[in-house]
């Protein structure tokens, strides 16, 4: 094991941090409930849980073998929230403004009975009495499998990661010798259950996969499945992350153009980490039956203005960017609560994202020469 394991490298905020945090914000902070803002004026609207640190792959961008090898040690199963904490706390974050749940990880599927954690989420409401939307990002491996279920319990979104259709390249990939076909399999079984909304994540690494760009664009055209692609990020600190294997998304529109035509959509949501394209119908025209693409340009055009996701770790860390050196133990004010009163979690939540001015990308180079905090993993604070 080339690092020390994840668990052991990020640190725990300690009290004394908390409590000067919560203090300096307590005056904004007085009502538990409602709509917050963070210190550039931003929305807390999406929240993502991670719900495992488990992955059956191991993408060299996320998970690389030579770190997260056969000996690994994943988390205990009493450091994972329970589903009925997930629920407590994702509840108070409902009530604090947010409309969207993502179901992350590691590999969300490989959490045992996850449809009852699904059932759970998708009975809460905002304050204005809608369901929150609900969506999940899986690698597709267990999908054929679960779909059914998945949907009976109330997903009706999902995002498949898939970075090839060649075989070799994906096998390549995902370093497990997993093949395109099952994870096809997946994504049909998602749409034969009704799940309505799906969308394709493929990331991008340059001299790795781009020569699949125009395939897979061709692939999912017309097909009802929105394609995005993301530049690979700088996220973690084992995988090895260079400027030099990121493909910048105007590189990845400007080729698909020159075989597909393309034309800008607008935003479906404020906070949407996708750009949009339409594909042109002989009209001129975005041809809705053709579908759209989208790209996620996270290194070079960085989206902090508009950032309202806050990440919830496998553990109950509160990760207010992605970037972030450190997270907030709600888990702690969970297990210690004296009364089931959810005031203090509230609270707690309200005050953290209060004091939230992350905008690492924005900032990328003059922060990563400053900081010597260790960036938590993907596959750890959910991606
Ligand atoms: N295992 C699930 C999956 O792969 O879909 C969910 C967790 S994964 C961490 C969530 C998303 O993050 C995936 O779409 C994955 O491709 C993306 N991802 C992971 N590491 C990345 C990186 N370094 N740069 C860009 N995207 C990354
Ligand atoms: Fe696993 Fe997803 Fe990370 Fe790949 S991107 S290693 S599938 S968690
Ligand atoms: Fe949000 Fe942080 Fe990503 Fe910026 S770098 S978009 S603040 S998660």
């Amino acid at each position: 094991m080339g690092e020390p394991l994840l668990a052991r490298v990020i640190p725990l905020l300690d009290h004394r941090q908390f409590a000067e945090r919560q203090q300096a914000h307590s005056h904004a902070q007085s009502l538990p409930t409602g709509e917050v803002r963070d210190r550039l004026q931003r929305p807390l609207r999406d929240l993502r849980i991670s719900v495992t640190d488990r992955c059956n792959f191991r993408c060299a961008y996320c998970m690389p073998k030579a770190v997260f090898g056969s000996d690994h040690r994943y988390l205990p199963h009493s450091s994972l929230l329970s589903f009925e904490e997930i629920t407590r706390v994702a509840r108070q974050f409902v009530a604090l403004g947010v409309r969207k749940i993502r179901l992350t990880g590691g590999e969300p599927l490989l959490r045992k009975n996850l449809e009852e954690l699904l059932v759970l989420l998708a009975e809460l409401r905002t304050s204005d009495g809608n369901a929150i939307d609900l969506t999940m990002t899986t690698n597709g491996s267990l999908l054929a499998r679960k779909a059914r279920a998945l949907k009976a319990a109330g997903l009706n979104r999902v995002t498949v990661s898939l970075d090839a259709l060649d075989d070799h390249v994906f096998k390549r990939m995902n370093d497990v010798d997993f093949p395109v076909a099952k994870v096809l399999e997946g994504i049909e079984a998602a749409q034969a259950a009704g799940i309505t909304n799906i969308k394709v994540n493929m990331v991008v690494k340059r001299c790795v996969n781009d020569q699949q760009i125009l395939p897979m664009a061709r692939f999912f055209q017309g097909t009802g499945v929105a394609l995005r692609f993301i530049e690979f990020m700088d996220v973690g600190s084992t995988n090895g992350w260079n400027m030099d294997a990121v493909l910048p998304s105007e590189e990845v529109v400007r080729t698909l153009s020159k075989h597909m035509p393309l034309m800008r959509l607008l935003a479906s949501a404020a906070g949407e980490t996708a750009q949009r394209w339409g594909y042109v119908g002989s009209d001129g025209q975005h041809a809705p039956a053709l579908g759209e693409i989208g790209v996620i340009s996270s290194v070079t055009q960085a989206f902090c203005g508009d950032c309202n996701r806050a990440r919830l770790s496998t553990e109950g860390r509160l990760f207010t960017c992605l970037f972030a050196g450190q997270g907030v133990d709600l888990r702690r004010i969970l297990r210690n609560m004296t009364t089931r009163d959810d005031e203090q979690l509230a609270s707690a939540i309200a005050s953290v994202w209060q004091g939230r001015s992350d905008r690492y990308s924005q900032q990328r180079s003059c922060v990563a020469e400053r900081s010597s905090m260790p960036k938590p993993e993907m596959s750890y604070i959910g991606g």
